[in-house]
């Protein structure tokens, strides 16, 4: 049995993960950490519920967990994850917003044999849907990425836009010339430029989370889109990422690593 503490249990992300981790096999939530809504009960979707504490390294002590699930807020995941790894407790991340570098350090810093696993999307179809966007890229470098989220997301761009840019500046073999900006009416009309690659962030109430990357080519275009149209797109993921991060070592990113494993 794969002890869970989720972290950031009270916020949309992380009241899903409570449900799915109580509803898959060989996996049960110990603990519940939210600093904003402490003493806040969250239901297991199975009739249960678990009261949220306010203080991770409190909670670990308490309930020693083997694998923490942190979805929380950009500014608060380097803390959690330096408190977790330093406990000897596996993480698993789906907060967005950090640089991979900084990632890299903290695994770096953590105790051997912790694992420290981030996949910037747990859903399957945005997996294959970067996977697509790279390989298209070999043949059609010129592309851009539009992003949208809902209108609460904490950062842009993406942690998915940031990591299929990467992918496909990867992937191409020539970098075509910059978009053209010379006469840029309003201020970053032609967006974000991520590893030379056009980045466009929507927000807007009503989204969850979608992707299209845009590919163009002689008189011709190709589309790749995708879309989380409810938050349970995520879980197969992470519950397989909770299911794996005991099997793994220092920094692995991306579910892509354990899909075919
Ligand atoms: P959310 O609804 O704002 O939930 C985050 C929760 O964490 C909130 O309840 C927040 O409290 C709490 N929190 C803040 N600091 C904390 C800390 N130090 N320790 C514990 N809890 C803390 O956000 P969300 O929509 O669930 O998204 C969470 C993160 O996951 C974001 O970075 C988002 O981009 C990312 N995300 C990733 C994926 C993926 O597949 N990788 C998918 C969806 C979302 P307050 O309300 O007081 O701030």
């Amino acid at each position: 049995m794969i002890d869970v503490l989720v972290s950031g249990a009270a916020g949309r992300m992380g009241r899903e993960v409570v449900a799915a981790v109580t509803a898959a096999d060989g996996m049960r939530v110990v603990a519940v950490v939210d600093t904003g809504h402490p003493g806040v009960d969250i239901p297991d979707g199975a009739d249960g519920s678990l009261a949220c504490s306010g203080d991770l390294a409190a909670a670990i002590s308490a309930t020693p967990p083997h694998v923490m699930v942190d979805f929380t807020h950009p500014d608060a995941v380097e803390a959690n994850l330096r408190t977790a790894l330093a406990a000897g407790v596996d993480c698993v991340v789906g907060t967005t917003g950090l640089p991979e570098s900084l990632l890299a350090e903290i695994a770096a810093e953590a105790p051997e044999g912790t694992a420290l696993f981030f996949a910037p999307n747990f859903a399957i179809g945005a997996v294959l849907m970067m996977r697509f966007a790279a390989e298209a890229a070999r043949f059609m470098p010129h592309a851009e990425i539009i992003e949208l989220h809902h209108d609460r997301k904490a950062d842009a761009p993406s942690g998915t836009a940031m990591r299929t840019a990467s992918l496909v500046a990867e992937a191409r073999a020539e970098v075509p010339p910059a978009p053209g900006a010379e006469t840029e009416i309003a201020p970053g009309a032609r967006g974000a430029l991520v590893e030379d690659v056009a980045v466009h962030s929507v927000r807007l109430p009503g989204l969850v989370a979608h992707q299209e990357v845009l590919l163009g080519g002689q008189g011709q275009t190709l589309s790749i889109r995708h879309d989380s149209i409810d938050r349970t797109s995520f879980m197969p993921g992470v519950v397989l990422a909770v299911r794996s991060v005991g099997s793994l070592s220092g920094l692995v990113i991306g579910l892509e690593k354990l899909m075919e494993r």
